[in-house]
């Protein structure tokens, strides 16, 4: 009988038993069990993808190359991408501004705790050299206000004295980019072992393009063996992806169950008080991904392939769905979009029929440099921060994040968590305090798997636009 289940359905299975064993694990107090002995093999699970990633990456993009009859449909598709992902990045953020402009979920709190709020941000500003107080209101100078200043005091030190804070801060340091070209500096690698070791992913996507394409260059005669060994060694990793799904439900049980007893530790009331302090937050956020993946998404990509296909509306949305789902669950669980890369591939290759020559491309960079997800969460997350502190923050502004949070995201590592630390540059761009990361740190890991389900669907949704624009899609009637 479980044989037959398809395989997205045990994986649904062993997210869902992930969360029932965490909340029992949680109840009876054996958190330390589920951390030490089921975790693991969640860390075991996330290894093994990230393993096949980068190899997978480049052999695929090796040979979708070689196997190009027209190199110079590459440059077209190249820019195509970028330019498509670019514009689901700032479609998704406007998604976000909208929602939290509307809904507002940092006003709905208590007007007191939002004053206070407000003075630890004035107090910030006055003790932060080269900032300036960014509406021209200045409640901390008001005698109205005077009994709340000792409180927002003791707050502003307690935000500034967390260890999240001081660490993520010195990481964001480092990343910081001296010289505008550095990010085109950073892509062409010295030393490609150390790119591979690093899974510096631009990178490798450089040094494979570079290698194929001096491929295709030289004669087929003396390329026979190097293509033949690309091709092989490509099948031995879509293989290897295959061999470690057929165990993904259990590895999938074992991560969620961990990762969660690590969040509600043996009081799993502590869950039910992050839920109820950023409750209305992680709604809007959760709306705004809901709308990415359910509307706009598959809305793009019926508009698309209708026009070509004879399938109708709600076909296409369910072809798109369905074939995207195993990679979505995955994305959910591991919170990684370059651990979920390998079965995003192979579900837009095999499931959606993009061909491959174009998956192996587009996938990789958009692992990279697409995340809808996290661009949406960064302009809901500025916004309701602000609000949260008392400030209203001017269309101008909301442009700045727009362009900021677009660029940080694009700056994100494909990893759990690189939302949050970008979040970083994002509120220190409009001149907000970085250290408002702890706030909403509690619920992160929560929306980390909800906004890399976004990222990775954004991705595959590209990938069949770009196909279909270049007559690689190989849809039949019926899919
Ligand atoms: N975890 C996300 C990803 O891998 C990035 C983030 O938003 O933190 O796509």
């Amino acid at each position: 009988m479980a044989k037959k289940l398809p395989l997205h359905t045990k994986i649904v299975l062993g997210l869902l038993l992930g969360v029932i064993w965490a909340l029992f694990s949680s109840y009876l107090g054996f958190s330390t069990f589920t951390i030490n002995y089921l975790l693991p093999f969640g860390t075991i699970f996330i290894n093994l993808l990230k393993l096949i990633a980068i190899p997978l990456v480049l052999f695929s993009i090796i040979t979708g190359i070689t196997g190009l009859k027209d190199i110079s449909a590459l440059g077209r598709i190249g820019a195509k991408t970028i330019a498509i992902y670019l514009s689901t990045t700032i479609i998704a953020i406007t998604v976000g501004l909208v929602l939290v402009n509307t809904l507002s979920p940092g006003k709905h709190i208590d007007n007191e705790q939002r004053i206070i709020n407000r003075i630890s941000y004035e107090l910030w500003v006055k003790q932060t050299p080269g900032m300036s107080v960014i509406d021209q209101q200045h409640f901390l100078t008001d005698p109205k206000f005077e009994s709340y200043v000792a409180d927002a005091q003791r707050k502003m030190e307690f935000d500034q004295s967390s260890d999240l804070v001081r660490s993520n801060l010195q990481t964001v340091e480092k990343q910081k980019t001296s010289r505008p070209l550095d990010w085109i500096v950073d892509m062409v690698p010295s030393n490609i072992f150390n790119s591979l070791s690093s899974g510096l992913m631009l990178q490798i996507i450089f040094f494979a393009v570079f290698f194929g394409v001096t491929i295709v260059l030289l004669p087929k005669e003396k390329m026979t063996y190097v293509i033949g060994f690309c091709d092989g060694a490509n099948d031995i990793f879509i293989k290897m992806v295959d061999l470690v799904m057929k165990a993904a439900p259990l590895f999938v049980f074992a991560l969620l169950a961990g990762k969660l007893a690590e969040m509600a530790g043996n009081d799993p009331s502590r869950l039910v008080e992050i839920f109820k302090a950023l409750g209305f937050y992680s709604i809007v956020v959760v709306l705004g991904l809901a709308i990415m993946v359910f509307v706009i998404y598959p809305g793009i990509v019926s508009a698309v392939i209708s026009r070509k296909t004879k399938m109708g509306y709600f076909e296409s949305l369910r072809y798109f769905l369905k074939g995207i789902r195993p990679a979505q669950l995955l994305a959910f669980s591991t919170s990684s979009s370059a651990a979920t890369l390998p079965i995003t591939m192979e579900c837009v290759r095999d499931n959606l029929k993009v061909d491959e020559e174009v998956s192996s491309f587009v996938l990789p960079i958009g692992a990279t440099v697409n995340m809808d997800g996290t661009s949406l969460y960064q302009g809901v997350a500025v916004v309701f921060l602000a609000q949260f502190h008392f400030i209203d923050l001017t269309i101008a502004q909301q442009m700045a994040i727009l362009l900021t949070a677009t660029l940080a995201s694009i700056g994100s590592a494909a990893v759990p968590s690189a939302g949050l630390i970008m979040l970083i540059i994002v509120l220190e761009s409009v001149g907000l305090n970085p250290a408002w990361i702890a706030i909403i740190f509690p619920i992160d890991r929560i929306l980390d798997m909800c906004r890399t389900v976004v990222n990775v669907t954004g991705d595959a949704a590209v990938s069949v636009i770009v196909a279909q624009s270049e007559n690689r899609l190989h849809l039949k009637e019926e899919s």
